[in-house]
């Protein structure tokens, strides 16, 4: 009798920003004894080391020469992500104000979404080898970086939630003004959405799940049992084939 070869599961979760896809990505992973990985804390450390480094981060070019520059390694326990430049625990400062409005312009530039598309495959890859697989989180997952992922997963909610919990996230001043950070979370999804390569976008293939009214672990039990359904029907993706 022919045994199954092993199985692991790629998920690609995907959406503008203060949909839940950190919140929701880390607990089904760890749910599910999976991987995490969050993209956008790549983008935000590769940000971080053009402003520490003096890189004018207006200026394309300057960004494109010395994308291939920094050594950015992900740690993707889901209970403990974390983000290193060069050796450095990057994990405080990639939330930093600063960082959070120069993330787009820097995300945008070609050369770095070739560099950052290259090393999530290679994680990925390596936990469909080495583990049961990975939730992978960001805004061009399951449209680029990962188009055969088993299951993809877009959400969304009403830009109102979305800065509200955004808010919630930020401690004193920053907290404050909900209208200012509605303002900032719409021009980044705008930058984010309207850029040239590998814009934020929805699949074809991915399921929208509207997050407006759900609570966290309403949209964290959906995208389990999405995962479940995913895995029952496709049996998964084999381990030794791998993806990239
Ligand atoms: O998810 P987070 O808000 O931390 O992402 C920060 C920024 O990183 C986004 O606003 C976007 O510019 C960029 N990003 C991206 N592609 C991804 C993930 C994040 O361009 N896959």
């Amino acid at each position: 009798m022919e045994t199954a070869a092993p199985t692991a599961v790629i998920v690609a979760i995907d959406g503008p920003s203060g949909t839940g896809k950190s919140s929701t990505s880390k607990a089904v992973a760890a749910k599910l004894g999976l991987r995490y990985l969050d993209t956008g804390a790549q983008y935000r450390a590769i940000t971080w080391w053009m402003i520490t480094n003096g890189i004018d981060t207006d200026d394309p070019q300057a960004i494109a020469l010395a994308a291939g520059k920094p050594s950015i390694v992900s740690g993707t326990d889901p209970s403990a992500p974390t983000i290193t430049v060069d050796g450095q625990d990057a994990s405080g400062p990639i939330r930093s104000k600063e960082v959070t409005s120069k993330v787009s312009a820097v995300s945008a530039v070609p050369e770095v979404r070739t560099l950052i598309t290259e090393l999530q495959r290679s994680i990925t890859a390596e936990a469909a080898e080495e583990a049961d697989g990975i939730v992978v989180e960001g805004r061009d997952i399951g449209t680029t970086v990962l188009p055969d992922a088993d299951l993809k997963v877009f959400l969304t909610a009403s830009p109102e939630a979305r800065a509200a919990r955004r808010s919630g996230e930020l401690r004193g001043k920053e907290a404050a003004d909900l209208a200012a950070t509605k303002e900032a979370l719409i021009k980044r999804d705008a930058a984010d959405s309207g850029r040239h390569t590998s814009p934020l976008a929805k699949a074809d293939d991915a399921v929208e799940v509207d997050t407006t009214e759900l609570t966290l672990d309403q949209v964290i039990e959906c995208v389990v049992t999405l995962v479940a359904e995913r895995r029952s029907a496709t049996g998964g993706t084999e381990k030794r084939a791998g993806r990239s």
